[in-house]
């Protein structure tokens, strides 16, 4: 039976985050992104609350919650702040959910507990310089040196999040190992822990959003890695992490449309509080109108990501409506922050409104884990189109 009602435990998780946003990142966050500080006590204390480890089994130090929980968390967080929200989405689906879902029961007794627990993070090196969306061109190479039984990785990855930061405990990358049977790249996945030598990780980039999550190029040269460091099956990469990429959508897709209410939140209490010809701007049509329209943008990408999310955890197939929600709702999160924007006048171009911020750290929504166009790309191909 359809039913839009959240039962009791995940509704009691939405709220607690909402209060824990409201209450302890909101005051904090406009002092950190103006000095591109990566958030680290916040991160703790989310670590704390579990929330790392939110779609996990418990063996591994996890909630044993699922991506409908891990939604509902980054749609609260994002209402407040991307830059957390997409530290805890990197965190989970691209750092630790590659590890749980392809990692040996070693690897995963090795790593998951502590990223879980948020004491570590993982990053997920798929895109390089020479290109994202198309993740088959990957250059990076990594050859297995039969003598010391390890793989010599040289090559470069850049835009990897959570990849520089303190805490970080590791980078999986994509890398060609060899030559199919068809003659095409052989493309596996290779843990690569913080540290070892040969692994460059350069400065935080300067981005237009998104200023404190961190970001960064990585280079590898000659560097070694126990044969072991393998993730899933030799020659699978690609798949894996396309397969990862699908998950993260989903959780992207609640990410942006907490941002996209974040402004319609935003957007209401200044239009009730700002007067202009002596009575408020929300007196007006226009400006009535176009909230209106931001709240029914935020309403259906909602429904859109829970919709992908609940075939996700039902174990159907989900990949054309996750393409969906990431695409919808992160234009329309474009579209409520440039709207929030135009309502908050000149304040809305000053930084210390949170709607400046929330138009800054709308575009990459269309960009990261895939673009528009490969969303659309990924749709017209579920719709059985001639290729
Ligand atoms: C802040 C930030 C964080 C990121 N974090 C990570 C991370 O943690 N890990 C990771 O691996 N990557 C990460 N990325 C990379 C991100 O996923 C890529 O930037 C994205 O996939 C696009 O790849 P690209 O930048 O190489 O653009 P390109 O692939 O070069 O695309 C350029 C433009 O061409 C369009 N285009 C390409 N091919 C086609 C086509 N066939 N038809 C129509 N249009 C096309 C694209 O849609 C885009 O508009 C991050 C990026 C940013 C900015």
């Amino acid at each position: 039976m359809l039913d839009h009602r959240l039962d009791d435990e995940y509704e009691q998780l939405r709220r607690t985050v909402a209060e824990f946003a409201k209450d302890v990142i909101a005051p904090a966050i406009g002092e950190l992104y103006e000095k591109h500080e990566f958030p680290y006590r916040i991160v703790r204390e989310m670590g704390r609350m579990g929330l790392f480890g939110l779609p996990f089994p418990e063996e591994y130090g996890g909630m044993g919650g699922d991506y409908l929980a891990l939604g509902l968390v980054l749609e609260e967080l994002a209402r407040v702040d991307s830059s957390v929200a997409i530290t805890l989405e990197a965190g989970v689906s691209l750092g630790a959910m590659p590890i749980f879902r392809f990692g040996t029961e070693e690897q995963k007794r090795t790593w998951l507990p502590r990223l879980t627990s948020g004491e570590i993070l993982g990053a997920f090196g798929l895109t390089e310089p020479g290109g994202g969306s198309d993740a088959g061109a990957t250059r990076t190479t990594a050859r297995l040196d039969e003598d010391t039984n390890e793989w010599v990785i040289n090559g470069g990855k850049c835009f990897i999040t959570n990849s520089g930061t303190d805490i970080t405990g590791f980078v999986t990358v994509t890398a060609v190992t060899g030559t199919t049977a068809t003659g095409g790249k052989e493309i596996s996945t290779v843990i690569v822990p913080s540290g070892t030598p040969g692994f460059t990780v350069a400065p935080p980039y300067s981005k237009v959003g998104w200023n404190c999550s961190d970001t960064r190029e990585l280079s590898f040269d000659d560097c070694r890695v126990p044969a072991a460091n393998l993730l899933g099956e030799r020659g699978r990469g690609y798949a894996q992490f396309l397969s990862i990429l699908d998950e993260g959508r989903v959780a992207i897709a609640a990410l942006a449309t907490g941002l996209a209410q974040g402004c319609v939140d935003e957007s209401v209490r200044y239009a009730g509080e700002r007067e202009a010809f002596g009575r408020p701007i929300g007196a007006n049509q226009a400006i009535a109108f176009k909230l209106a329209d931001m709240e029914l943008k935020a309403h259906n990408a909602r429904l859109s990501w829970r919709h992908a999310a609940s075939l996700l955890v039902h174990g159907e197939r989900f990949k054309k409506e996750a393409a969906i929600a990431k695409l919808y709702s992160s234009e329309i999160a474009v579209d409520n922050a440039r709207d929030a924007t135009q309502i908050h006048g000149g304040y809305g171009f000053m930084n210390e409104y949170p709607v400046a911020r929330f138009w800054r750290d709308a575009k990459i929504l269309e960009i990261g884990e895939g673009t528009s166009e490969v969303q659309r790309m990924l749709i017209a191909r579920e719709l059985g189109l001639p290729r």
